[in-house]
């Protein structure tokens, strides 16, 4: 028989969740529907919220998590999927392709064809921002100064305030953070020469460049590449800048308009340790940020929201005792967040340079990656659930 703690009193289902981004709103209502009061809080307006001109890889397993919060049917029809994944490494010119049939054991679920989707940032927060509006058990306030925020005694602290955290810098919790020299450019294209349910990581000596279907023609790019490169790009008017944009990327793409501003950021590795402090526990990138490489940051963040729903459930059916959730939480979420960090690392080490040594080992794993159809399975899964899928079950 399994073991039960004490029915949970009102106050021990109370939680207040920093931020109001893609992982805190998803975070927030995750608790609400395992039977919690939440209230959220984000020092931005709804309109600044949905600004961002972004988007999202999605895997299946934020496909499932929203499959789980009843979001999917009205996020599907803004989700674009793709059904083959190119892996090219431009250096050696050889090319490994993923598809659905790569990544067993999905039927019944969101799109059993698709490798994943891509979600522009807009429409998702729209579904949430309404969805947390519409939940009887979630006080939502945004627009406010954290100065005002209310410090009401809330059993959990769920800390979503993005990679800078003030929610994770007054706890004192210590984040370690190692800068790439590569930065990140994006920008949405007009673009020929591809499938429009074909996406491409193309692995370049100066970064890997994802080329990723919005539907159409229209393509999201994420150019990774030295910063000081990028910042000079982003400044160039749009016809030179679609110059630079063809040299980048194989003769077979031709980008023939721009769709967007281009934007270059920084990037960098960071984990911040531990994952919690008393009753405060931090997810999404509060807590991790790792380089964009296969499109695994936000699906990272996410999983960090299955598990909390996993463990807010088990509170709220009597099965855990309250102040034992961040620490289950904590020690659920540490492995895969490492393998993931660590992964996207070791790609970037690998791929990102001519280094003579390096070069017959990529051309080794990419033969056997397209020779054996178990290796594409195993890394695809891996990138898809994760290294250690549902360890926390
Ligand atoms: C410039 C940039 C471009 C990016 N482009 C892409 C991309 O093209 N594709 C992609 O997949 N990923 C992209 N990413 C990564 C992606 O945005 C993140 O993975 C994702 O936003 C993480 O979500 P989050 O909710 O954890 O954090 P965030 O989205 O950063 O959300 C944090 C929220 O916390 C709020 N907040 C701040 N301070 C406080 C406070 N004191 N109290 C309460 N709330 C607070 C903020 O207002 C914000 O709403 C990009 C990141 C950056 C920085």
């Amino acid at each position: 028989m399994p073991r039960r703690s004490p029915a949970p009193s009102a106050a021990d289902l109370t939680a207040r969740v920093y931020g109001a981004g893609p992982t805190g709103a998803l975070a927030a209502l995750a608790l609400a529907r395992s039977g919690w009061q939440v209230q959220i809080v984000d020092p931005l307006p709804a309109a600044a919220l949905l600004e961002r001109s972004r988007a999202y890889a999605l895997t299946h397993s934020s496909a499932d998590l929203l499959l789980q919060l009843d979001l999917w049917a009205a996020l599907a029809p803004a989700c674009a999927p793709f059904r083959r994944l190119e892996l090219c490494d431009r250096s050696l010119a050889q090319q490994v392709s993923f598809e659905a049939v790569d990544l067993p054991g999905r039927h019944g679920r969101a799109d059993a064809a698709a490798v994943g989707w891509i979600l522009e940032h807009r429409p998702l927060m729209e579904q949430l921002l309404a969805a947390l509006q519409q939940h009887p058990a979630i006080a939502l306030q945004l627009g406010v100064p954290p100065a005002s925020f209310p410090t009401d005694a809330v059993a959990l602290e769920v800390a979503a305030d993005g990679h800078g955290s003030p929610r994770r810098q007054a706890a004192r919790i210590r984040q370690w953070r190692r800068p790439y020299r590569q930065g990140c450019l994006t920008v949405q294209v007009g673009l020929r020469g591809s499938a429009s349910d074909q996406a491409w990581e193309l692995f370049r000596a100066e970064g890997p460049f994802a080329v990723l279907p919005l539907g159409g023609e229209a393509f999201q790019l994420v150019w990774s590449a030295p910063l000081h490169k990028l910042q000079q790009l982003v400044r160039l008017e749009p016809a030179r800048f679609l110059d630079a944009l063809s040299a980048a990327l194989p003769e077979w793409l031709q980008a023939e308009v721009l769709l967007d501003q281009p934007r270059a950021f920084p990037v960098a590795l960071e984990l911040a340790w531990p994952l919690r402090r008393g009753g405060l526990l931090l997810v999404g990138e509060a807590a991790h940020r790792s380089h964009p490489v296969g499109g695994q940051g936000l699906n990272l963040c996410w999983r960090d929201v299955a598990a909390l729903q996993h463990w807010a459930a088990r509170v709220a059916a009597g099965r855990l005792a309250a102040r034992h959730l961040p620490a289950r939480y904590a020690r659920s979420r540490w492995l895969d967040i490492a393998l993931v960090l660590l992964a996207t690392d070791a790609l970037v080490w690998l791929f990102s340079n001519r280094q003579p040594l390096l070069l017959p080992l990529r051309r080794l794993a990419l033969l056997l990656l397209a020779r054996f159809r178990s290796l594409r399975r195993l890394s695809l899964s891996a990138m898809t659930d994760g290294p250690c899928r549902h360890r926390w079950r």
